[in-house]
């Protein structure tokens, strides 16, 4: 594996294989890599001549920043799970050579609804640093395809309204999310939990299975509302517990194609995110 901290020496190894006509898919991360990432590199593989993976904890995008000083930061455990999974490239770059002084990273895009709702409600600024940094790695990548996960639903869904919005020739792969044996996303914020907390984390997994198993479009307020119970009676602190038309974050209802339940819930003072696909 080649290990970049500069965008010079990443860029010239890239180009010299672009120009062979190899192909490359990226999977950007902030690091303490963790099995879900490892099936985000799995499928660029798949798929690709090279695999770019990057480590970049982006301070744009920790509305909370508290968040960003406790976010786990594990190189060196990072770098042998990459090698283990036969990952080309590890780009990781310092912090100047994301966001250079003399460089203007701003991203300018309306993102109306989406932009309010679910996560962007309760963390003001994050897809906005979220567009901004994977606007700028995937101008220093310059990558055929792109891989992220669907246990960030809104920033996957965003990330693609971006890509059409710019034009931007990267196509964008949603890979499945991963879980523990509990059901549990896998999550690097996941090592903050006790083994008991861990254990009973499992009931968003759970809330979600049966919000699909009982979904009824008439009923989606009712399933809301028993689903927020499940979560807060299991010792959680739900945030929000939501149905919504995949394609826009819009309430759903007959013409949906596309409909999620989507979750954000507390506890022991890590916040955890989760979703499933309804239909
Ligand atoms: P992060 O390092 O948390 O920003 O995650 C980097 C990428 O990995 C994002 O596209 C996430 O959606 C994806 N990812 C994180 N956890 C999982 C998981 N449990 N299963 C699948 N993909 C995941």
């Amino acid at each position: 594996m080649h290990i970049f901290r500069t965008n010079r020496l990443l860029r010239s190894y890239l180009d010299r294989h672009r120009r062979e006509q190899k192909s490359i898919g990226y999977v950007p991360t902030l690091g303490a890599l963790h099995p879900g990432h490892m099936s985000l590199i799995k499928s660029a593989r798949a798929q690709n001549d090279i695999v770019v993976c990057s480590i970049f904890v982006n301070p744009t995008q920790f509305n909370d920043k508290s968040d960003l000083a406790k976010y786990p930061r594990t190189i060196e455990a990072d770098i042998e799970l990459l090698l283990q999974n036969e990952t080309h490239i590890l780009y990781y770059p310092r912090y100047e050579e994301v966001y250079p002084p003399d460089l203007d990273t701003g991203i300018d895009i309306d993102l109306g609804y989406m932009g309010e709702v679910l996560e962007a409600a309760k963390r003001p600024g994050h897809f906005e640093g979220v567009m901004q940094v994977v606007k700028r790695l995937l101008d220093i990548v310059e990558p055929d395809r792109l891989y992220m996960g669907q246990k960030d639903f809104q920033q996957y869904t965003i990330i693609g309204y971006m890509l059409e919005q710019l034009k931007m020739p990267t196509e964008l792969i949603v890979c499945p999310i991963v879980r523990e044996a509990n059901g549990l996303a896998m999550s690097s914020r996941n090592e903050r939990l006790s083994p008991e907390a861990r254990q009973r984390a499992g009931v968003l997994y759970a809330t979600l299975c049966a919000s699909k198993s009982g979904y009824d479009l008439a009923k989606i307020s009712e399933i809301e509302a028993t689903a927020m119970r499940s979560i807060k009676e299991a010792g959680l602190e739900p945030e929000y517990f939501t149905i919504v038309d995949g394609l826009n974050l819009s309430r759903p209802d007959s013409h949906s194609s596309s409909i999620v339940a989507s979750t954000a819930a507390w506890i022991e003072g890590v916040r955890l995110i989760d979703n499933i696909r309804i239909q």
